[in-house]
């Protein structure tokens, strides 16, 4: 036999629903907030994440599923969202359609991580981004959805931690003096960042060795005064919309792209160690993947974590309403057909096979969680009615005309 590949899973019932309930709930926040659907592909480019997403990041660098295909193309499985986001973007000069700009996304992203408990490489991923907007309305607009999202989920004790990046120039500013704070103490720094400090100094400061000890002790970034106005703008609508938030002058996104505003999102069902999700503004990438002056905000957020989190939460019942049962050898076209009604007028219903014995379909109608069964025999399909017996609670069996079933059904259901 053959197994899926390690790393790679499937979405069983009835984990595959609660995937399908956060979707729903997504989409419904989205519409609220005025984003629409773009559906990107899967396999783009290997260039458009190299210059994206960064080269010297540990997706590109180590992660990503890169390879040459029959046709000699350099191509890689999308490893995140915005990159396809963005290339979308310029491609179809959505910037001129007078539109919002702002976009959500709901797919799988691969990464070749070293499988462990609670990762895939091959995982969902939702994610948002407003594009052509510089406002700090749009960054507190950006972080309140994605906190509004995880209530509605009933993911409890949601609350930001805020930084500004800076625009390009607060970041060479900054990246000279780190540079020099670096260089003076290269060799107290792990490898892989005594490699790149040349190349992206900015990258140790979220690595897992040396990024703690350089938040606490390495130069303090300084902003520019519009970058300043910016984030304190952004911090006063984020109060104004009621979201809880802090400001983590050591926050940084692992991300090439990251202007001005980023943020991450905690909540206390995780502890306060992880972060659930994050995002951040992205001011500049437009530009630089060859399209117009659009600066941008967005976040994306792993479905997984969040089912881990929803997992003991009550699902939804998706047990069916009613059973349909054929008690007799010529019921079978009759209970079909009232199966169909059933479904017709709006409630779910199930049947095992009409060709096995009574007690069988009887034994599977109590497995299956439904509320009634509906059972045709001999005497029920003479008179062109059906019986209802109720499989909850001991009661009469009740005996009704087939066109009524749906409506009487409904009443029972209410009641
Ligand atoms: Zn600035
Ligand atoms: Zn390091």
């Amino acid at each position: 036999m053959i197994n899926s590949l390690r790393g790679f899973r499937d979405l069983l019932p009835p984990e595959s629903d609660l995937f399908a309930r956060i979707e729903a709930a997504a989409r419904e926040v989205f519409g609220l907030y005025g984003y629409q659907e773009i559906r990107i592909p899967a396999l783009e480019k290997k260039e458009l994440f190299v210059k994206s997403t960064g080269d010297t990041t540990d997706i590109v660098e180590k992660e990503m599923y890169a390879f040459t295909d029959g046709g000699g193309r350099e191509v890689a499985m999308r490893p995140e969202g915005t990159p396809g986001i963005v290339r979308a973007y310029i491609e179809h000069n959505l910037g001129q359609t007078g539109r919002s700009g702002k976009y959500f996304y709901i797919g799988t992203m691969f990464r070749a991580e070293r499988p462990q408990a609670g990762r895939y490489r091959e995982f969902t991923q939702i994610g948002a981004e407003h594009i052509g907007n510089p406002s700090p309305a749009a960054d507190a607009e950006s972080i309140s959805m994605l906190i509004r999202l995880l209530e509605k989920l009933g993911v409890e004790g949601c609350s930001a931690e805020i930084n500004s990046l800076g625009c390009a120039e607060c970041r060479k500013a900054y990246r000279e003096i780190l540079l020099a704070f670096l260089r003076a103490r290269a060799e107290k720094l792990c490898e892989p960042c005594r490699g790149r400090i040349e190349r992206n100094p900015l990258r140790a400061l979220d690595c897992k060795i040396d990024g703690p000890a350089l938040a606490e002790a390495g130069p303090k970034r300084s902003l520019c005064p519009s970058c300043t106005e910016h984030f304190d703008r952004t911090q006063h609508l984020l109060a104004a919309a009621g979201v809880s938030y802090k400001v983590n002058p050591g926050l940084v996104r692992g991300l090439d792209y990251y202007t001005g505003t980023v943020f991450e999102v905690r909540t206390t069902a995780l502890g306060s160690q992880d972060a659930l999700c994050g995002g951040g503004r992205y001011d500049d990438l437009v530009k630089s993947m060859g399209g117009p002056v659009a600066p941008a905000i967005g976040w994306a957020i792993g479905e997984d974590r969040v089912a881990m989190l929803l997992k003991d939460k009550p699902a939804p019942d998706n047990a069916p309403r009613t059973f349909i049962v054929a008690a007799a050898k010529e019921a079978g076209d009759k209970a079909f057909a009232l199966l169909t009604s059933m479904r017709a007028a709006g409630i779910s219903s199930d049947f095992s096979n009409f060709e096995l014995s009574l007690k069988s379909q009887m034994r599977s109608a109590d497995k299956s969680g439904a509320a009634f069964a509906l059972i045709i025999g001999e005497d029920e399909l003479k008179a062109g009615t059906c019986a209802v017996k109720s499989l909850k609670e001991h009661g009469d069996q009740q005996t009704i005309p087939l066109p009524d079933a749906p409506s009487h059904i409904k009443q029972l259901l209410k009641g």
